[in-house]
């Protein structure tokens, strides 16, 4: 064992005869054979036996919401983008004919006028996704200082946590990690 020499007590054994720190179990998985220390192998033999693989490793790996979305420009920028580009667009097309510049225009400042009328209801939209990306983040940074503080009892195959208290099937340790 290393790292922490006091692991806590499995809640479902009541021993901490084979408890390790679950990111440890990953860190030393992911780590090259050829790299290993004695001690990292004799955790990884302890709680994957032989011939553990990168499926195994996977179990331990650190969990993560869904991607993220590709964040979104504020509406308000991407109304001015647009509305650069139109007018530089009507000044190339209509060079030579002031009348149909100006009408030109015209079109492009009532669609200006229209975007003001649901500017709110754009603003409101672009608000509600940066917030739920913002949680998203928050939601991951929370379940990933879980994980440096999870144990794992290879005797029960079970993901606990002192703090929060509780524990899980090694199966479900990403919901556990991630919900409240
Ligand atoms: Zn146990």
């Amino acid at each position: 064992m290393q790292g922490d020499s006091f692991p806590p007590p499995c809640p479902v054994c009541g021993s901490a005869g084979q408890v390790y720190k679950f990111s440890q179990v990953y860190v030393s998985a992911i780590t090259a054979p050829a790299d290993r220390s004695p001690a990292d192998e004799a955790l990884l033999g302890s709680v994957f036996g032989p011939g553990a693989g990168p499926v195994e490793a996977a179990q331990f790996a650190p969990p993560a919401e869904p991607a993220e979305k590709p964040r979104l420009p504020h509406p308000d920028a991407l109304a001015l983008a647009l509305g650069a580009a139109a007018l530089m667009g009507l000044f190339l097309l209509f060079n030579g004919s002031p009348e149909r510049f100006w009408r030109g225009l015209m079109v492009v400042g009532a669609l200006g006028a229209g975007y003001l009328l649901f500017r709110g209801r754009f603003i409101f939209r672009y608000a509600r996704a940066r917030q739920a990306a913002l949680d998203a983040a928050q939601r991951s940074a929370r379940a990933a200082a879980r994980w440096a503080g999870a144990y794992y009892c290879a005797a029960d195959r079970v993901v606990f946590d002192p703090a929060r208290g509780g524990c899980a099937a090694l199966e479900d340790a990403p919901g556990f990690l991630l919900n409240d």
